[in-house]
């Protein structure tokens, strides 16, 4: 039996151990994938540590397990019910699995299957332990396996380490899908410098999103960000003691924003997002891809009266994916201002917290095996 290396996490909190275990081999309607990148999100850190104790509504894998969200590699054996992926095609290996038998799946709302799970991360219901044990291979390893509708081919000029960084650029995508975020549009994103929000702004620039406002509390990565489009972008640190929804009125003629993208981290205080969200005009969208864990208070009567959405949005599809690889190799979607850090697979435990490695959203850490 061929054998590959892997990382495999034995006890949260406790250091990813290196060893060889079998290559997968792929059903008929899988594919195996040769890793060349594995994205490390800025989250991973809070998922092998403190996910358990934070959200335990979201299930961890049975331990010992093989984690890595973001995949980017290359095709080597395609099932053999496979029709349209061939050995040596590039692709990203979208992480979001479904049961496909579930009435959402069955009415084609497949993110809302009630075993949605992340491969290699986490999952969303009782029972997506069925989905890692039929996909059981992060991206931590040489080589995964994963249902064929979930990967996306990658164009020629998109690297491999930019592709690992789909899987937020696509949640950024989605969110802005879903605020219809285009020409004509205003857009606040809270969180502006950091991993998702920079991803957001990037798509939205792709989009043509008229006028982006941004806050984040880095004086210096906002400078970087509004460099991007100074005449498009307008920043405003977080420490600077304004209103936000004067501010964000300031540009809009005193209607508000059209969307807010709320990007803000896990450990942040709640009534930052807000603070946002009444920056919104009469009728605006609120799109929470951020993922602040703390309780929140809303101002639901001021929501209804403005006709204000709310909208809870998590990953995004294949779909969104080919969206992204489409921009990318037309150059609307600019992916040239990463800084990737490569950390070989041997050396695992040095990137986990990439927090060290950070330079706000700029910074992108991979695996490479
Ligand atoms: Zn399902």
């Amino acid at each position: 039996m061929a054998t590959m290396l892997a990382a495999r996490l034995h006890k949260t909190g406790e250091p990813m151990k290196l060893e060889q275990v079998p290559v997968p081999v792929p059903r008929p309607t899988d594919v195996l994938v040769q890793v060349k990148a594995c994205g490390v999100v800025p989250n991973l850190i809070n998922v092998l540590t403190h996910w358990q104790s934070w959200f335990p509504e979201l299930p961890l894998p049975k331990l010992p397990a093989i984690f890595g969200l973001d995949v980017a590699g290359v095709v080597a054996a395609p099932g053999d019910q496979v029709q349209n992926f061939r050995k040596g095609d590039r692709v990203y290996v979208n992480p979001g699995l479904f049961c496909g038998s579930c009435p959402a799946c069955r009415a084609d709302e497949v993110q809302n299957c009630t075993n949605y799970t992340f491969s290699g991360y986490f999952g969303f219901g009782p029972d997506s332990q069925k989905q890692f044990d039929s996909y059981p291979y992060g991206g931590m390893c040489e080589y995964m396996i994963a249902p064929q509708h979930n990967l996306v081919p990658i164009p020629d000029s998109v690297a491999f380490e930019e592709a690992a960084r789909f899987g937020y650029i696509g949640t950024a995508y989605a969110a802005l899908r879903k605020a219809s975020a285009g020409p004509g549009k205003t857009i606040l994103i809270n969180g502006l410098t950091g991993t998702l929000g920079l991803g957001a702004t990037l798509c939205a620039l792709g989009r043509g999103v008229t006028r982006i406002l941004g806050i984040a509390r880095d004086r210096g990565r906002l400078a970087r960000v509004k460099a991007l489009a100074p005449d498009r972008i307008a920043t405003l640190a977080q420490d600077e003691g304004k209103s936000v929804a004067e501010w964000a009125r300031s540009f809009t003629g005193g209607h508000g924003v059209d969307a807010v993208i709320d990007c803000l981290g896990p450990g942040t205080p709640g009534n930052f997002l807000m603070e946002a969200v009444y920056a919104l005009r009469r009728g605006g969208k609120a799109i929470n891809i951020g993922g602040v864990g703390e309780k929140t208070v809303m101002d639901i009567h001021w929501m209804m009266d403005n006709q204000i959405e709310f909208i809870g949005s998590n990953w995004f599809d294949v779909a969104d994916a080919a969206a992204i690889a489409a921009m990318a190799a037309a150059k609307t979607l600019d992916l040239s201002v990463f800084q990737h850090i490569r950390v070989p697979l041997k050396e695992v435990n040095r990137a986990l917290d990439g927090s060290q490695f950070r330079d706000g959203g700029f910074t992108n850490v991979v695996i490479v095996p």
